[in-house]
């Protein structure tokens, strides 16, 4: 039987610590003092290298070779004085993870033992990429992969107990250049933005920018149990959530864990990871308890998204690791626990223009408006017209749990705009001439100004997956452990498309009736043409599912759906002609998504059958045991005894016994007739065959557990429960 005692630290200890962290080094001596940052380029480079290497940094241009060596060595004299001795590239395959492996800066001259990084070392590394996810793409006699330095994520240092190991982020590809990451998309996908961002933007007569960059602030959600739970519980250990177990009699309904105080254990947790996140040039912000008990949230500052999505993953990795020697486990899956909330990454998205210019801030003067209202119709259109790429980016087994279950908005694509923005779109959709109609209604672009907008409001939306907040949109449908690579990917990548599209659109017209009239004539139409896709209303209600299909509007409720078309021809020529994807390489992430949730799935249902058959099963023999002989002595002691309710309790009991056995049998046979399945057409039938027999199956075994956890003898069961993991911190 599994320890259910949680691991009790010593609060004296905790005091001791918050009594020395006086003397600590203040925030700002601390923030990215583990980078090789602009400040530490600078110091250690001749000026003229300094300023290459500043402009491949903000350019993304290739770094030039002759540097190389002048870099790596200044690095790595940086990094020795840190206690380096290793090196590793650091890179993002297709697992949705990261990767590293690490070399020493050993080498010898003669026989001397010597300190050594090669510019080479720093450009390009090869590690053995076999075995690592490429759907198709590379087999396996052409193995070989390399990673790249991308310079534009600055290098960093990793604290070990004993060393530390100067880390370098990379990009990965395989020989023939195809991409076998999710850094490489992203960063074209970045470049695609930009390209066609600033080309609509000289079409409006904003010949001045020359470059647009995408900004990500990821919100963070993640549970924390106590470490010997989870080490007690096979299905956190195998698949990060719960396969069973009962509702706890105090759940969320309470709601009194939003917000509220944070426990010193948890508080010295989170000081922890921010310490280290800030010495890693990680800009957090916000910590605070999140809605469910037990669950908490991380925001920082946003950046530009692929050092914003790097920086994410970072803090996955440290959130994990730091929560172990706390005597704690960070759970970063999308669904921990059954009935209550389950953990999101809310995906803080806009553009700005080399001179910071918010591009979805509505402006104060009436250019700022129209260009504002441009960029607005560029987004509705981008996801109206795809929306299955934006639902397939989250297409999760984890997320499965959440979307579309009332805490998580709905698995249908739509975006919210509030009342005052909703009204601008109709006033303008409705074309009316200025003066006719009141106000924010009479609007003429690049003429008349907008209303104010409400940059704060305290009456948003939280049931929408895609949500304008002032000057930004969040994109809440993103799942808690996914990297943000792929829906940034994405993000950008229609967005591209459809500034090319309205680009085209309004150069061709402002030919004829010039550019305020193209302006104006071109939103119109694309704004009506697309505004189905705004929806302010109540995202959780069953109505919306019932409205939205009126609209047309896609809703695929689970992962097999989202993928099955994801690779479809329209969405590669969409990626093709935007430089993002290859037919290939498209086709291979969608090969892979699906592999990751079959092998998820059955990595769970094999989980279910283990703890149903070992665990759960021999407890509840036990119980039924205990009762039967209980039973059978009163009936002997006294034959005129009321027995019938101890009848009923053995007979429930052994009803779910039975019950649960014929429940696994029942999911054991799916798995086996899984197994022995092909993969038909888009590589869907064996994945459907999963989603529509296995996680039922998987749900009936579940149900006879959790009815027993609720009849059996505390003692006897051998899983620490619901109440202990999300309560005793
Ligand atoms: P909330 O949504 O909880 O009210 P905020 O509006 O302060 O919180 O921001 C949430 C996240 O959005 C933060 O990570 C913040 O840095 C990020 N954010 C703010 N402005 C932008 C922007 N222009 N682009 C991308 N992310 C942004
Ligand atoms: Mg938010």
């Amino acid at each position: 039987m599994g320890d259910r005692r949680p691991i009790v630290i010593d609060l004296e200890a905790c005091r001791e610590e918050g009594a020395s962290n006086t003397a600590r080094a203040s925030l700002t001596d601390l923030y990215r003092s583990d980078v090789f940052d602009d400040r530490a380029m600078r110091a250690r480079l001749p000026s003229a290298a300094y300023e290459s290497l500043r402009e491949t940094m903000n350019k993304g241009t290739a770094l030039d070779p002759r540097l190389a060596d002048l870099v790596a060595n200044a690095m790595k004299e940086w990094a020795v004085e840190r206690g380096a001795t290793h090196f590793s590239h650091w890179f993002q395959p297709m697992t949705g993870h990261t990767a590293e492996k690490h070399d020493s800066f050993l080498s010898f001259s003669g026989d001397q033992p010597i300190v050594e990084f090669s510019g080479k070392a720093l450009i390009k590394g090869e590690p053995d990429a076999s075995s690592f996810p490429s759907g198709g793409i590379r087999s396996t006699f052409e193995a070989r992969g390399y990673t790249a330095w991308d310079p534009t994520s600055p290098a960093y240092i990793r604290r070990g107990t004993r060393a530390s190991t100067l880390s370098i982020p990379t990009a990965f590809c395989s020989w023939t250049g195809e991409a076998l990451d999710t850094k490489t998309p992203l960063l074209r996908s970045c470049e695609a933005l930009s390209r066609e961002a600033v080309r609509l933007l000289h079409v409006l007569g904003r010949t001045e920018v020359r470059q647009v960059f995408t900004t990500l602030g990821s919100e963070q959600e993640y549970f924390l149990i106590d470490r010997r739970y989870f080490a007690a519980r096979p299905d956190l250990v195998a698949c990060g959530r719960t396969l069973m177990g009962a509702r706890p009699a105090k759940g969320q309904e309470l709601e009194d864990h939003y917000f509220g105080t944070i426990s010193n254990r948890v508080l010295a947790y989170m000081e922890d990871c921010e310490e280290q996140l800030w010495r890693l040039g990680v800009p957090v912000k916000t910590r605070h308890n999140e809605v469910a008990p037990g669950q908490f949230e991380l925001a920082p500052i946003f950046e530009r998204s692929a050092v914003a999505v790097d920086h994410n993953m970072l803090t996955m990795d440290v959130l994990r690791k730091t929560a172990l020697r706390h005597g704690l486990v960070c759970l970063l899956h999308e669904k921990p626990f059954a009935g209550v909330n389950g953990s999101g990454k809310h995906n803080n998205w806009s553009m700005a223009t080399d001179a910071d210019e918010n591009l979805l801030d509505p402006g104060s003067d009436p250019g700022q408006n129209a260009r504002f209202v441009v960029m607005l119709t560029a987004v509705l259109r981008a996801v109206d017209t795809h929306a299955d790429l934006l639902r397939a980016a989250v297409a999760t087994p984890g997320n499965d749990h959440r979307l579309g279950a009332n805490e998580a908005p709905p698995a249908i694509m739509s975006a919210y705009l509030g009342g005052e923005l909703d009204e601008v779109c109709r006033g303008l959709i409705a074309g009316a001439p200025a003066g006719e109609r009141k106000g924010a209604q009479a609007m003429r672009l690049g003429v008349t100004s907008l209303p104010p907008l409400p940059r704060d409001s305290t009456d948003r939306n939280r049931t929408s997956p895609f949500a304008f907040t002032g000057n930004k949109f969040e994109f809440r449908a993103v799942g808690s452990s996914q990297s943000c690579a792929g829906p940034n990917i994405v993000l950008n990548t229609i967005m591209a498309e459809s500034l090319r599209h309205l680009a085209n659109r309004i150069e061709d017209a402002a030919r004829k009736s010039g550019l305020e009239v193209a302006v104006q004539q071109v939103v119109q139409e694309e704004l009506k043409k697309h505004y189905r896709v705004v929806f302010n209303g109540n995202g959780y209600g069953a109505e919306w599912q019932v409205e939205a299909e009126k609209r047309g509007l896609p809703n695929m409720r689970n992962t097999v759906d989202a993928l099955e078309h994801m690779a479809c021809d329209a969405n590669v020529k969409l990626f093709e002609d935007m430089a993002v994807f290859t037919r290939r390489e498209l086709e291979s992430r969608a090969t892979i998504a699906l592999e990751n949730y079959e092998k998820h799935i059955a990595i769970e249902a094999q989980a279910c059958l283990d703890i149903a058959a070992t665990m759960v099963l021999p407890s509840a023999l036990q119980m039924q045991h205990r009762v039967a002989v209980s039973l059978s002595a009163a009936r002997s002691a006294d034959s005129t005894l009321d027995l019938a309710p101890q009848e009923s309790l053995l007979k429930g009991l052994a009803g779910h016994v039975s019950g649960l056995l014929r429940a696994n049998s029942a999911l054991e046979q799916m798995l086996v007739q899984a197994d022995g399945m092909g993969h038909g057409e888009h590589g869907i039938v064996r994945a459907a065959f999963i989603r529509d027999q296995v996680v039922p199956a998987m749900g009936c075994v579940r149900e006879h557990c959790d009815a027993l956890e609720a009849c059996m003898d505390d003692e006897l069961w051998p899983l620490p429960k619901y109440r202990e993991m999300l309560f005793v911190h």
